[in-house]
């Protein structure tokens, strides 16, 4: 049976993007007698607002859009990534990074339309040293080298049935958890995938370069083996991005200037967009 997801970070309001992104999945699901979820990426503390979830909840309602189980909230599963986070602890593929607290700070969240950070490995040679680990904020990488010793280089289908294997620059020691954030979105989104058995992960393309560090880690914690559609993104007309700050996209403001909502999915999955905005394939 498939299963999608849409896993919004609280960090602002939903915006045209969302709103596609959500009904595509969900339009996936209905299809072909499947399952629709909701999930709620709140890890990253310094950036998500309670007060958040509910404008989700309420925009993907005007939608139209409904779940086939309880909105699962990331927050609430922290034992879950700590389990996944210790057995690749105990094979060696994960090691302590002391390095600067602007290169830790920026590493939680998914991280749209960015290359993979190149860390150039300062800490992997590092001994292992549990009390400088008590006394110095520090995170978790991945030692994406013996990773991919072991697993190989990582490769995915899209749902067009097309093949991609992921080039070794693709993939970086990615951060998998902090001292005070028990895990990173990579951890924690391919862990949850698996606990809901999603097939089919729907998000932009904007994402795309997530997708080699996830299925790495499928692999290395044996997690079953999804599809991924990477969508076209929606752009201002000029080719800008949408960002959560600018306000005229949001739907909070489509549905009090009086849209329709479902209207406004169906147009979305219609490829038909309200005036003032693009697609883009990046
Ligand atoms: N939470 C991520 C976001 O803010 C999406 C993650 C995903 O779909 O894999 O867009």
């Amino acid at each position: 049976m498939i299963t999608t997801r849409f896993a919004p970070s609280p960090t602002g309001r939903l915006h045209l993007g969302h709103a596609y992104s959500a009904a595509l999945g969900h339009e996936r699901a209905r299809e072909l007698g499947g399952r629709s979820l909701l999930r709620i990426e709140d890890l990253d503390q310094t950036r998500c607002r309670p007060g958040f979830v509910d404008g989700i909840v309420e925009d993907l309602d005007w939608l139209g859009i409904d779940w086939d189980a309880p909105t699962i909230v990331q927050s609430q599963r922290t034992g879950a990534y700590d389990e996944a986070l210790q057995s690749l602890m105990a094979r060696g593929l994960v090691y302590a990074c002391f390095c600067t607290r602007a290169d830790i700070a920026q590493s939680l969240s998914a991280p749209h339309g960015d290359a993979p950070s190149a860390y150039p490995g300062t800490c992997r040679l590092l001994p292992q040293d549990p009390q400088r680990r008590a006394s110095t904020p520090h995170c978790w990488r991945l030692d994406s080298a013996k990773a991919l010793h072991l697993a190989g280089l990582p490769s995915w289908t899209e749902a067009d049935g097309a093949r991609f294997t992921a080039a070794p620059h693709e993939i970086g020691d990615a951060i998998l958890a902090r001292k005070d954030a028990p895990a990173s979105y990579h951890l924690a989104c391919v862990v949850d995938d698996a606990a809901s058995d999603v097939t089919l992960v729907v998000r932009g393309a904007d994402l795309r370069s997530s997708t080699p560090t996830q299925r790495l880690l499928q692999s290395l914690l044996g997690l079953a083996e999804p599809s991924y559609l990477h969508h076209a993104l929606i752009t201002h007309a000029g080719g800008r991005r949408l960002a959560k700050r600018d306000l005229a996209p949001t739907l909070a403001a489509m549905r009090e200037a009086g849209v329709n909502g479902r209207a406004l999915a169906r147009s979305l999955l219609a490829g038909e967009l309200p005036l003032g905005f693009a697609w883009s394939e990046a």
